[in-house]
């Protein structure tokens, strides 16, 4: 298969697995929406962020969250960064509408590849997904770990390590490491990434 064949297929698997039109009463792109909400650090829950993720416009995804916000899914409230910023949360009801997302079909078919096979595919879509957000002037988003702006430090008592973003000079969970991320920078190199975790979580 050449190169263009292999992208249309990409392109072709992403709107199968999206579903027909509404699926529980939801249309492809609030199901979009949600999954961004669902997976984004609180500082990249915001509309401007999900504009930028999902490559459309602010006014388009201003209307799809304010339509979420007022059938229940999301709840709006200030940013953790700056007061005049605003801040979008999934609700319960929210939440529970991702136990129905039409890409579980996709996320299923991917959990039956051998394990070698499934990390060369993540590695495959982080590459490509960098690539192509370079080529078009966007941010790539990603997650804390492989981030060049995780700091790490290992408290005295206990040994257990605490994390902090370096360029929003904001304290991290470790359950924040895998969220995604809009101030995302790659790290040099995974090895170095490692490092300045002081070996932590892989
Ligand atoms: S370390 Fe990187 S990915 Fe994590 S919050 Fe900071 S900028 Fe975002």
């Amino acid at each position: 298969m050449d190169n263009r064949s292999i992208a249309q297929s990409i392109a072709q698997l992403a709107r199968m697995s999206a579903g027909d039109g509404h699926v529980c009463g939801l249309t492809p792109a609030q199901w979009n929406t949600l999954r961004f909400f669902a997976r984004a650090n609180r500082f990249s829950r915001t509309v401007s962020a999900f504009a930028e993720f999902h490559a459309t416009t602010r006014g388009t995804a201003s209307q799809t969250v304010k339509g979420l916000v007022s059938e229940g899914y999301l709840t709006r409230s200030p940013s953790d960064l700056d007061g005049r910023s605003v801040r979008f949360d999934l609700t319960d009801k929210g939440r529970s509408a991702l136990d129905h997302d039409p890409l579980d079909a996709l996320s299923e078919a991917i959990g039956k590849l051998a394990p070698d096979v499934r990390n060369q595919l993540e590695t495959s879509v982080k590459r490509l997904t960098e690539e192509v957000a370079r080529t078009r002037g966007k941010p790539s988003f990603g997650s804390c770990r492989f981030c060049c702006h995780l700091a790490c430090a290992l408290r005295k008592s206990g040994g257990e390590p605490s994390y902090a973003c370096d360029l929003l000079e904001q304290p991290l969970a470790a359950n924040d490491l895998d969220d995604l991320c809009v101030n995302f920078e790659t790290a040099p190199s995974n090895a170095t990434a490692r490092s300045r975790r002081g070996g932590g979580p892989s």
